[in-house]
């Protein structure tokens, strides 16, 4: 057709923009409808074929960059995103069990995932049954013939044990278990999931990756390509997918993680050093320091350690007193989450969370953020003289 109305010529214009361009930025591709050259493809189209774009569900260019950066760095096949850290959590157990099917998961785990074993994963009559995270090798006495994923989090977001994953899976691979690990806490970038027996990695990309502390957003990467197609698989079934701006900002947030995670670092460890001086404070849970339980596996599998740790006060500053110390600080918030821009304190009820929790004194959780060092410990020497 030469003549075209105006309104049409508003989405359909004739004038196009030329093509070739080229930045370090990536670009943002929005959709819902993805068009086709002709019938033909449209009919041979597959939501698993990811050299081709489907629909906006099944990703943009943008989706696919960020999954092929994420697969890169992990060194694994491919990488399915979801719209929250919980959410592909959930994931790395869907696809894989069965009514009847038995999980594994550490005492220690993210506390959200215990809600979603007593949750949705119950009504499925899916048994979830958990472990020491410092068990190791013993795992095996508690794998089932019906154990079909064994969930691991090293070190725990909390208490900070590390746990031995090469012990871990080898038992679990020995009857037949997939091997799912958390690997938020150092983005996957201080930990090399696949080559020490994972075959399903996730991350929280809301924290380090995307780093600003703006949105929220997970990832499943898997080791094999069979693997990849159920969770895939899964997330075509229910639509799982994510706004292409918020993609964009993890890709925003990447090529600076190295250098904010090593900042954070260098200060997490100089912090927890001092606070391991302070008269007030019994022990620092950091696993980079000796008192870590599970120290030793991390200096055999961790090649660095992020920002996040925690400390336990002397036996008689109980949860009124971790309040009075979190809320006499300036620069550390109170709230959820980590990996962002600002610092973090958060006081933990482990007598009623964890069984066997052997401190009497309250546990503070701190995630170090971007601001000055001393700064920082000017403001924590606040919080211990308002113990
Ligand atoms: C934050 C976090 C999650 C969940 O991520 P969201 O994006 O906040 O849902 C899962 N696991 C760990 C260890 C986390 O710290």
């Amino acid at each position: 057709m030469t003549k075209k109305s105006p309104n049409t010529l508003l989405i359909h214009p004739s004038r196009t923009v030329p093509p070739g361009f080229r930045s370090l930025v990536p670009g943002t591709e929005r959709a819902s409808t993805v068009l086709f050259e002709n019938t033909g493809k449209w009919k041979t189209r597959s939501g698993f074929d990811e050299s081709i774009y489907t629909y906006g569900t099944s990703g943009t260019p943008t989706t696919r960059d960020l999954q092929n950066r994420i697969a890169e760095w992990e060194g694994g096949f491919n990488t399915v995103l979801f719209p929250s850290g919980l959410a592909a959590v959930a994931y790395a157990f869907l696809p894989f069990v069965e009514p009847g099917d038995h999980v594994l998961i550490p005492s220690n785990v993210y506390d959200p995932v215990k809600t979603l074993a007593n949750g949705l994963l119950k009504r499925m009559n899916v048994t979830v049954e958990q472990y020491d995270p410092l068990v190791g090798a013993g795992i095996a006495a508690q794998i089932k013939p019906n154990t079909k994923v064994v969930w691991v989090e090293t070190p725990g977001s909390i208490t900070m044990e590390v746990s031995d994953l090469p012990a871990i899976a080898a038992a679990a691979h020995a009857a037949g278990a997939l091997v799912a690990i958390d690997n938020t806490y150092s983005a996957g970038w201080y930990l090399r999931a696949f080559e020490l027996g994972a075959d399903i990695s996730v991350h929280a990309l809301t924290k380090y990756p995307a780093g600003h502390s703006d949105l929220v957003m997970g990832s499943i990467t898997t080791k094999d390509e069979a693997t990849w197609r159920r969770v895939k698989d899964m997330a075509l079934q229910t639509g799982q997918c994510c706004a292409p701006d918020d993609i964009y900002l993890v890709l925003r947030g990447l090529p600076t993680m190295p250098l904010r995670i090593q900042h954070t670092e260098r200060v997490a460890l100089d912090l927890a050093r001092w606070l391991a001086t302070q008269p007030a404070v019994k022990l620092v849970l950091h696993p980079a320091l000796p008192d870590c339980p599970g120290h030793e596996v991390w200096n055999r599998d961790f090649t660095g350690s992020t920002g996040v740790f925690s400390f336990v006060l002397h036996d008689q500053y109980d949860a009124d007193a971790a309040a009075r110390f979190i809320d006499a600080l300036e620069f550390f918030g109170v709230g959820a989450s980590w990996g962002g821009i600002g610092s973090l304190a958060l006081t933990y009820d482990l007598a009623k969370s964890r069984t066997n929790w052997p401190h009497k004194g309250a546990l503070i959780r701190l995630n170090i953020g971007l601001e000055d060092e001393s700064d920082l410990r000017d403001d924590l020497a606040q919080g211990f003289a308002a113990l």
